[in-house]
């Protein structure tokens, strides 16, 4: 077997295949072999916080990989500034030599505890989060995340399992999203290796499962999940689980498994305020670049979304754009990069009025949108879809044409007409016109 600085150079040999050397250069070259534990893992010093970041989230996977394709050894690299190898040290001390016996387990170093910034929404949840990985199978089996996209779901799980694979580097840990779980069990069914599955997921210390709304309703596929879940947690192996949606929500999923979900501790990620998302910014900015940004830039991108990965996705956009423009970055020069997002997201966020407007007509006239935007001209469907035509043209300023296009692709002289008869209808009609001041209301116009 190589010695470790033979791995690291293999690694490094390897990566520079894959990746421009400039690059590899720029991150590795400071990287140097700390030692050696004699059990699979690997420290490797990192001179910086920036690097060592810069490490988890892009190589970390291409490492992982390269690894476990050219030793049939388990290893793992870990990445540690000198004060982080200091403290591990100490940890380790006392501790007897544990027996390596490594699995993979799919996690991404870089969602770890230290990464994850906390705020109002997310408090409980990382509370619990981190109270489950010091103490995983005891008190919240399972715990049960759920929240809105890209809000922490995944990060916070997966903190979980760094967090104990650090202090227990031979145990097995599994991360896995509820698509792959189907996947590998379909493919096992189809290859009669089942016992070889249930054994791999029988047997793991911990298992963190991603996006559980996605689990088919295929009555095999849950059948599967709740024998190695009450196997799981009958030994109290921890089981960490999330979703979109509060557990008595799901749909198509067994009672058997959702009142089991509820057992041990639901907690919800809410959506983030300013300050967090500012926060949450600041943090990735530190990480990723050197570059100064100013309260006010970062501000203005908070604004733009809730949704931490997008917000991540406007900065890397704004901090690209400077480096390619040689120019500092500014509050107009932020504006100007995200100009696009900002202009497709006023258009997305216009459509969701407009299906908003036509669905309250259709609640209010007890009508489906099909005939609301079809071709049938009985009065009690073209009253509603004329009406939709007049709101979308005086109240949204939609333009005519569009409304066409929006009611199921009626030309521009039917809409003129049909908002017009409308006009007309409202200065007699009465009952017309409590219908339409109701539906304002309803829309927030009124
Ligand atoms: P979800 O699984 O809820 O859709 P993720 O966990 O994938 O969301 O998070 C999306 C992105 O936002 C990730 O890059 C994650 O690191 C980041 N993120 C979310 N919340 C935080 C937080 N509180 N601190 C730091 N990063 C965060
Ligand atoms: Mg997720």
């Amino acid at each position: 077997m190589e010695n470790s600085q033979e791995i690291w150079s293999n690694i490094i040999f390897e990566l520079e295949k894959n990746y421009d050397h400039d690059l590899i250069d720029d991150v590795f070259s400071e990287c140097s072999v700390l030692k050696d534990n004699g059990m699979g893992l690997i420290y490797i010093l990192v001179n910086s916080k920036f690097v060592q970041s810069r490490i988890n989230s892009i190589f970390y996977l291409p490492i992982n990989n390269l690894l476990k394709k050219l030793y049939d050894k388990p290893i793992r690299f870990k990445f540690v500034t000198k004060e982080e190898f200091i403290e591990e040290e100490n940890k380790y001390e006392e501790k007897p030599v544990i027996k390596t016996q490594s699995f993979e387990s799919n996690l991404n170093g870089a969602y770890t505890f230290n990464s994850f910034i906390v705020g109002e929404s997310n408090r409980f949840a990382q509370r619990s989060a981190f109270l489950t990985a010091q103490q995983p199978g005891t008190t919240y089996n399972p715990l049960y995340i759920f929240g809105g996209v890209g809000l922490g779901k995944t990060h916070l799980m997966q903190a979980i399992g760094n967090y104990y694979l650090d202090d227990h580097v031979d145990s097995k840990v599994l991360y896995i999203t509820t698509q792959n779980f189907i996947k590998e069990y379909s493919l096992s069914a189809k290859n009669k290796e089942l016992d070889k599955f249930d054994e791999k997921f029988n047997n793991l210390d911990m298992l963190l499962i991603d996006d559980i709304q996605m689990i088919s309703s295929a009555s095999k596929t849950q059948e599967a999940f709740f024998n190695i879940f009450v196997n799981l947690t009958n030994k109290n192996k921890q089981i960490v689980i999330t979703s979109d949606k509060p557990a008595n929500q799901l749909d198509n999923i067994m009672d058997r498994l959702t009142t089991r979900f509820t057992n041990g501790l639901s907690v919800d990620i809410h959506t983030p305020n300013l300050e967090l998302k500012c926060n949450i910014l600041k943090y990735k900015l530190s990480q990723q670049s050197p570059a100064s940004v100013g309260d006010d830039v970062i501000e203005y991108i908070a604004t733009l979304f809730d949704n931490i990965r997008e917000l991540e996705g406007c900065l890397r956009r704004v901090l690209a754009y400077a480096d390619i423009n040689d120019v500092d970055v500014t509050l107009s020069l932020a504006k100007e990069a995200l100009s696009s997002i900002v202009n497709s997201k006023k258009t997305s966020d216009s459509e969701e009025k407009y299906e908003n407007c036509k669905s309250i007509i259709c609640d209010f006239y007890n009508i489906s949108i099909s005939d609301l935007v079809g071709k049938k001209r009985t009065s009690n469907i073209v009253i509603p879809r004329q009406l939709c035509m007049y709101i979308l043209r005086n109240k949204y300023g939609v333009v005519l044409d569009d409304i066409g296009k929006m009611l199921g692709g009626k030309d521009h002289t039917t809409v003129m007409s049909g908002v017009a008869k409308i006009e007309n209808e409202l200065k007699t009609n009465s009952e017309l016109k409590l219908s339409y001041q109701t539906i304002l209301k309803k829309l927030n116009l009124e």
